[in-house]
């Protein structure tokens, strides 16, 4: 990386790209991507503790660290996005309520202005540009490295108790009795069931297996889209049939699994391009979250607008996030339910439907999640993240993002 930048145009740190909005873009300057960064400084594997490029991935860090009886303390539902990535989005997984988010596993990481000056960054060392930058969507700077404190596993395999259950109220009564005794939390939605079936799926719940249990091996099977279908496979048809198919794909109410971590942390890294399925007009996400007190009216509420839009979502993920802090200045998970949900993009009526979301969201005291928007208004961003202007004065003058562009520095 060069020691100083001069050009005119602005910069943007890139990780993997798998953000789904445009936190990750910058329309009109120069996106520089930390994927070359990719090396291990340090790996004690009596401590944990594993300093790494920004650019090395969390595939990376399975690779070297699970052998050795570590793992990653909190996981996205991807393995390919980078520690730089994962730092800027503050990332969460299906065990935010016991670990809360990455960034309460990173000790320290240095942060490179596009001045030339360069700082090591803890929670005792520069505590205000460390806070600012976990969560900080790439705007203070380049990580160029960081260190983590992995967590020691007794087994990298888990064991998963998939539940099938009827409605809502299910689905938190699950969530509550499930808090402590499991550490990995997570539900499948069947967006397209009304009544009193609204908001059914399957609940997962699991734990990383004992010592002495056998771990099974990796799946070999990789699935492709290998190429763009003219039109997104994603219809009210195969939706139906997809989600009627999946929420039956278990006849018992109960079914016991131990599995390898990879297909349980990470099911969409197995099919190779699957956003292709979408077509030319590809997808949009919607993640929000609500505060618990006022989750399971708005949730019904999103859940009923989607069904009246007579639009849908397979992939539908409901889970409570539990309230251990983030030392972010700025981050999406706080106490409440999350709901995440693909949409396949149909233009105006997409953004119509996301307008009504977003009234719920906005409502209920909620919040949208940046890594996964596309759409979100300035003012609803604003409010959502009291701490975004603190943010900006930490900003690297000569860094933006299209997204930044768009909640803070455009009126609409
Ligand atoms: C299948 C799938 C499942 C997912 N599941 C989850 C989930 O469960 N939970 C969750 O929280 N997220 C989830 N995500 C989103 C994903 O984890 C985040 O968007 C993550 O930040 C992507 O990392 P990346 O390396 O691809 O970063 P990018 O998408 O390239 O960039 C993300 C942000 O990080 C900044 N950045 C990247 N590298 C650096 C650096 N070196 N220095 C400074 N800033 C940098 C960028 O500027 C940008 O603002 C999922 C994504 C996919 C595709």
């Amino acid at each position: 990386m060069p020691k100083q930048l001069n050009q005119d145009s602005p910069f943007l740190p890139q990780g993997n790209s798998r953000s789904y909005g445009d936190s990750c873009m910058l329309q009109g300057g120069t996106v520089l991507s930390t994927r070359f960064m990719n090396r291990f400084i340090e790996f004690d594997v009596g401590t944990g503790l594993m300093r790494c490029e920004a650019g090395v991935t969390l595939a990376d860090i399975l690779a070297v660290a699970e052998p050795q009886g570590w793992f990653l303390p909190v996981t996205p539902g991807t393995k390919f996005a980078t520690v730089g990535g994962s730092i800027a989005n503050d990332v969460h997984g299906k065990n935010h309520h016991v670990e809360g988010t990455f960034g309460c596993h990173v000790t320290q990481f240095e942060l490179l202005r596009t001045d030339g000056s360069a700082r090591v960054c803890s929670p005792t060392e520069n505590a205000e540009w460390f806070a600012a930058t976990l969560g900080g969507l790439g705007l203070t700077g380049f990580i160029t490295w960081a260190e983590i404190q992995l967590k020691k596993v007794p087994n990298s395999a888990v064991n998963v108790e998939n539940i099938k259950y009827r409605n809502l109220a299910e689905f938190f009564a699950l969530s509550e009795e499930s808090e402590e005794k499991f550490e990995y939390t997570v539900a499948w939605v069947d967006c397209l069931a009304s009544g009193n079936q609204l908001g059914r799926g399957h609940f997962s719940r699991a734990n990383h297996a004992r010592p002495t249990q056998p771990k099974p091996s990796a799946p070999k099977l990789k699935l492709d889209m290998p190429v763009d279908p003219p039109v997104s496979m994603v219809n009210s048809l195969s939706l139906k049939a997809f989600n009627w198919l999946y929420y039956n794909r278990q006849r018992e109410r109960v079914s016991y699994q131990t599995t390898h971590y990879d297909p349980f942390f990470y099911p969409l890294d197995h099919v190779h391009n699957w956003n292709r399925m979408y077509g030319p007009k590809g997808f949009l996400q919607y993640q929000c979250v609500i505060p618990m007190e006022n989750s399971e009216a708005a949730i019904t509420e999103l859940l009923q607008r989607i069904g009246y839009a007579n639009y849908g979502s397979f992939l539908a993920v409901l889970k409570v996030f539990g309230d251990v802090p983030s030392p972010a200045l700025n981050s999406f998970p706080r106490p409440g339910t999350t709901l995440a949900l693909d949409f396949p993009y149909k233009g105006l009526q997409t953004m119509h439907l996301f307008d009504q979301l977003d009234e719920v969201v906005v409502q209920a005291g909620g919040a949208l999640y940046p890594a996964k928007d596309a759409h979100m208004k300035a003012e609803h961003f604003k409010s959502f993240y009291p701490n975004a202007e603190k943010l900006e004065s930490f900003r690297d003058p000569n860094i933006t993002s299209s997204f930044w562009q768009r909640v803070m520095e455009s009126n609409l």
